[in-house]
């Protein structure tokens, strides 16, 4: 069986391969390997690959793994993909660099009074339910632009982008390309989208940055549930 390390090498190539077919700048996308369920060991050697952006959707398991990898690969970056409860804000404004699932009002005034408390200022995300899927987190998208609107004016947070994660059962590209317009009629330059299925589509449709799991790292052990809390 290949290694994480030889299926990251792998998933590079096709983003590279991806960036030139649809006229990306080289290196204009960025990799997110999502490391969920799988444990601090298996996470290491995509380090010594070289890899320093990754993605966690559980504040607890999260902040068992990172801080000893952090010691050891300071220039790490993690991003928070999963939704967050606002009883975990304080701890995830601590642990995270990016917190890509804003979703609702309390949400922002709570992640805004901490940032202030802790002089952390984590990116920060919109996270749109394109689908507008009930058990989904994420703001609908007939509400986004309105929400980043009051996260700047109203809770003073900075988002710099958008992200969404279509339904299991519908093509990605309609959800993709309805995201890069939101984010077109709000300024914001930053789309989180694509998983291990869809990264090329989502590519192909403006994402800046992927998020890719079990591409890299095999097949998840145990369920990471996708809707649970953070
Ligand atoms: C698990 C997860 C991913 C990665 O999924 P794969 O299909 O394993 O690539 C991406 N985004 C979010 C929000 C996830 O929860």
């Amino acid at each position: 069986m290949d290694s994480a390390a030889e299926r990251l090498d792998i998933v590079r190539t096709t983003i590279a391969r991806a960036e030139r077919i649809w006229n990306r700048a080289a290196g204009s996308v960025t990799l997110v390997a999502v490391s969920k369920t799988v444990p601090a060991d298996g996470i290491r050697p995509v380090l010594e690959a070289g890899q320093r952006v990754f993605g966690e959707n559980r504040v607890q398991e999260a902040k068992a793994k990172w801080p000893g990898l952090r010691e050891d690969f300071p220039d790490l970056r993690l991003h928070l993909i999963g939704p967050l409860q606002t009883n975990k804000v304080r701890e995830a404004v601590e642990l995270f660099d990016v917190i890509e699932t804003v979703d609702r009002d309390r949400l922002a005034g709570v992640l805004a009074e901490e940032m202030a408390k802790r002089g952390r200022t984590p990116g920060l995300y919109v996270q749109v339910n394109t689908g507008e899927e009930p058990q989904k987190a994420g703001i609908a998208p007939k509400e986004a632009a309105a929400f980043v609107a009051r996260c700047r004016e109203v809770h003073g947070l900075a988002i710099t982008g958008l992200m969404c994660i279509p339904p299991a059962e519908d093509l990605p590209g309609p959800h993709f390309a309805l995201l890069a317009k939101i984010a077109g009629d709000c300024g914001l330059s930053t789309l989180s989208m694509g998983m291990s299925a869809d990264y090329e589509i989502a590519i192909q449709h403006g994402a800046t940055h992927v998020r890719v799991g079990s591409a890299i790292f095999g097949a998840r052990h145990y369920p990471a549930p996708e809707a649970g809390p953070a």
